[in-house]
């Protein structure tokens, strides 16, 4: 009853996808049908067939992580569990064990998948950090100073948390503090900080700062291990409501909120590069006669076909959004306007001849496209103005096509 309900709950309220072995021997076989399939083990010391923790040995043999459940252990033999690399212990012995257990693995979840910026100065203590974190399956990320700290922030490389000593050799814990929430602005990390100073006032001010927690050393493992979860765990969650934030909910391509929020940035790099850039609009021609003839449905999954080749064509290097309706932007980065002309022709002619599946019939589509260059710093809607009156040309001009100040040169020159 408890594998049932704990299943029920792991698959049905959190969307985990789990399988049920009741035996060692039933372990056996699906291990062997699905080798390396499976992230994470949740169980019970004790089976029918495994008295003695073989159903244990089992698994850590086989490098799957694994939460551990039983009806009975006191203090010194969940240590001892724990000493063997288990990730968690539970007692089922109260009704709220499950959710107990529920949370174990949610937490042992989200930390397969975190990385912990690690900055301590001291070698023999940052190892024995990174050799904690390891053990719960995080990835870890160790530096020296809170220059190097620093520099992997700037380069990019996604990071989930930071754990940093008070006392860095080239700079205090609370001035890292400083140092990232500047640059990172309300995307910020949490940050923790560890200190063996006997001054507690040390760890105050660093959380009046803005710290998200703080661990006095000596610590208890478990200790330490259950704040970084619950840091890792929130980040996590921040970051999925993140996405979705940013995210169409018809094409999953990036939405108009996106759009505006990064497009300046954007664009504020390229310009401080010395580069130009560029903005199109693109707009499906005569959708509405579409919608009419197929229905709306027909309709929705062409918008889906025309996102998909979008992303597929624009790739990650440029910015790409549904703007509205039938109505995408790309903001380019860093092309100039005979690249960036030659790049939307390119998508022009990709779309006209990709043929869209619905209900059985081939569909066909045109867009047109309005292109404005970017050189002088100006507010972010002008530029998406100039390139809604390109694309307002391109449709009067008859549709399916590109216009922008090249064209309109072309057209004087002729
Ligand atoms: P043009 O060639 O001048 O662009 O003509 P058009 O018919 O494409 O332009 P119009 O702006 O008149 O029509 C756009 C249509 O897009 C109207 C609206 O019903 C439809 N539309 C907007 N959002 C959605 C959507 O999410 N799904 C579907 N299926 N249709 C949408
Ligand atoms: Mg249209
Ligand atoms: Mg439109």
């Amino acid at each position: 009853m408890f594998a049932t309900a704990l299943k029920y709950g792991l698959e049905t309220v959190h969307g985990i996808r789990v399988t049920h072995c009741a035996s060692l021997e039933a372990l056996r076989q699906e291990m062997a049908a699905a080798p390396g399939c499976f992230s994470l083990a949740v169980l019970d010391l004790n089976l029918p067939d495994a008295p003695n923790c073989e159903a244990l040995d089992f698994i850590l043999e086989n490098n799957v992580p694994a939460v551990v459940f039983t009806a009975a252990f006191n203090d010194s033999t969940r240590e001892q569990i724990l000493g063997r690399g288990v990730l968690d212990c539970v007692i089922k012995n109260q009704p709220e064990s499950i959710n107990l257990l529920i949370g174990a693995v949610e937490r042992a979840l989200t930390t397969g998948k975190t990385t912990v910026l690690l900055a301590d100065s001291d070698t023999p203590s940052r190892a024995e950090l990174a050799g904690i974190l390891r053990r719960q399956r995080i990835s870890v990320c160790e530096v020296a100073s809170a220059v190097d700290a620093l520099q992997v922030l700037d380069s990019g490389e996604v990071i989930d948390v930071v754990v940093t000593d008070l006392d860095l050799s080239d700079m205090s814990g609370a001035a890292l503090l400083a140092e990232v929430r500047r640059r990172q602005g309300d995307e910020a990390l949490p940050v923790i900080a560890l200190s063996d100073s006997g001054d507690r006032r040390i760890g105050a001010r660093f959380l009046e700062a803005g710290g998200t927690d703080f661990i006095q050393k000596p610590f208890l493992e478990a200790e330490f291990n259950g704040r970084i979860a619950y840091a890792a765990g929130i980040q996590k969650r921040l970051q999925t409501l993140q996405r979705q934030a940013a995210s169409d909910y018809l094409t999953d391509i990036y939405n108009r909120r996106h759009f505006f929020l990064t497009g300046p940035r954007l664009v504020e790099q390229c310009l401080r590069r010395g580069e130009t850039t560029a903005i199109a609009i693109l707009d499906i021609d005569h959708f509405k006669r579409l919608n009419d003839t197929y229905g709306h449905e027909i309709g929705d999954v062409v918008l889906k076909h025309v996102a998909k080749r979008l992303t597929a064509l624009v790739g990650e290097e440029h910015l790409l959004a549904r703007l509205g309706g039938e109505e995408f932007g790309i903001l380019f980065n860093g092309f100039d306007v005979q690249r960036a002309f030659a790049f939307c022709e390119k998508l022009r002619i990709e779309l006209a001849r990709s043929r869209i599946l619905a209900d059985d019939e081939e569909l066909s589509i045109t867009v047109s496209i309005g292109l404005a260059t970017i050189e002088t710093p100006e507010s972010f809607d002008n530029y998406l103005h100039a390139a809604d009156q390109f694309l307002y040309m391109a449709k009067h001009a008859g549709r399916n096509r590109v216009i922008s100040e090249l064209a309109l040169l072309d057209a004087l020159a002729s």
